[in-house]
């Protein structure tokens, strides 16, 4: 584990008590290579939730970094975050998912660190952290590391999914047009839940992964943002003792786990397809409709082999994979 990069602190800067009291669990159960992080400026989706501490929060963080001879990180996502968490000192700054989704917003950022960091030399950077957008679209995230690279600050990608889905393809595509970033994950938010980050972590690790973001909190359960998925510092230490796996066929393992990310969308549409076969079920009863209606999937069937015609599956696959759908919906109407 000690050649990885780990980065590990709670999501978001609560007080300085929590602060401290975070990084020194975490410090003293992992002694490789640290940069604690912390979430001064919360991208938060209900404007009535906690949204960071702000500003007050970044002296925090500088106590910390002073005090344990640590490097701290945080998020930016406006010209003033950036002007003012570099004022404090911050080592490491990143790029969330909703701001990597802006390419205006990423390169207005990039200018005012370029500002700053001409209008006083004793300012510096040790790195940015530029994590995917929050959908799927690995050339976006490969265009922000290009806007971003010109300050010839070291930069790392930051694979944390799009929403709870892995997008495992769309890190493999950025990694294959870069193997020279390092990549890191953030198995944290890929997941949403702590009992999905070790599977996820692992997988990391046997792709060779360069290194891990993981939100940790010293009362996980207390947190005040993303608390289900934040971990104990003895969790983290668990975690991190996990063996890192290893692999021969690094291309075989992602292209597996890219098609057992589209196994799971597609069990997860069939399911969601039955549940409306159910809600077609009611309506019929209530209004006493037959449930079999040929000619309804004579419609389907045909609209859709209309369609293989100009795409890559056999007309064979589109007549098994409807006839089996639709005589299910027909048992599932009919339960
Ligand atoms: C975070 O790291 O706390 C965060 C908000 O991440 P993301 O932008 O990946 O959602
Ligand atoms: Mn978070």
């Amino acid at each position: 584990m000690q050649d990885k990069i780990i980065i590990a602190g709670p999501c978001a800067a609560e007080s300085e008590e929590q602060l401290m009291a975070t990084a020194n669990a975490i410090r003293s159960s992992y002694d490789g290579p640290l940069i604690f992080r912390a979430g001064v400026w919360k991208p938060r989706t209900n404007p009535n939730t906690f949204q960071g501490i702000g500003e007050q929060a970044l002296e925090w963080l500088q106590r910390i970094q002073q005090s344990m001879n640590i490097a701290v990180a945080t998020e930016v996502a406006t010209a003033s975050h950036v002007v003012q968490a570099i004022q404090m000192g911050i080592d490491y700054l990143w790029i969330g998912a909703r701001t990597s989704a802006n390419p205006i917003q990423v390169q207005a950022l990039t200018d005012t660190i370029a500002q700053e960091l001409k209008k006083n030399p004793t300012h510096r950077i040790k790195g940015i952290m530029i994590k995917n957008p929050m959908h799927q679209d690995a050339a976006l995230w490969l265009g922000n590391i290009e806007r971003m690279e010109h300050l010839g600050i070291p930069i790392w990608a930051v694979h944390r999914g799009c929403g709870h889905l892995p997008a495992w393809e769309m890190a493999y595509t950025l990694h294959q047009s870069r193997p020279d970033i390092p990549l890191l994950i953030d198995p944290s938010h890929m997941s949403g839940d702590k009992e999905s980050i070790a599977p996820l972590l692992t997988n990391a690790w046997a792709l060779q992964y360069d290194g891990a973001m993981i939100e940790t909190h010293i009362h996980p359960q207390d947190a005040l943002s993303d608390a289900k998925q934040q971990l104990s510092p003895d969790e983290l230490k668990t975690l991190l003792s996990i063996p890192i796996p290893t692999t021969k066929d690094h291309e075989l393992l992602w292209l597996r786990s890219a098609i057992d990310e589209v196994d799971n969308q597609l069990w997860d549409l069939i399911e969601h397809r039955m549940s409306i076969a159910n809600q077609i079920g009611m309506h019929k009863r209530k209004q006493s409709l037959a449930i079999v209606q040929q000619e309804r999937f004579q419609h389907i069937l045909n609209k859709r082999l209309i369609w293989a015609k100009n795409h890559q599956v056999s007309d064979k696959l589109v007549q098994i994979v409807m006839h089996a759908i639709h005589d299910e919906s027909i048992n599932v109407q009919e339960r």
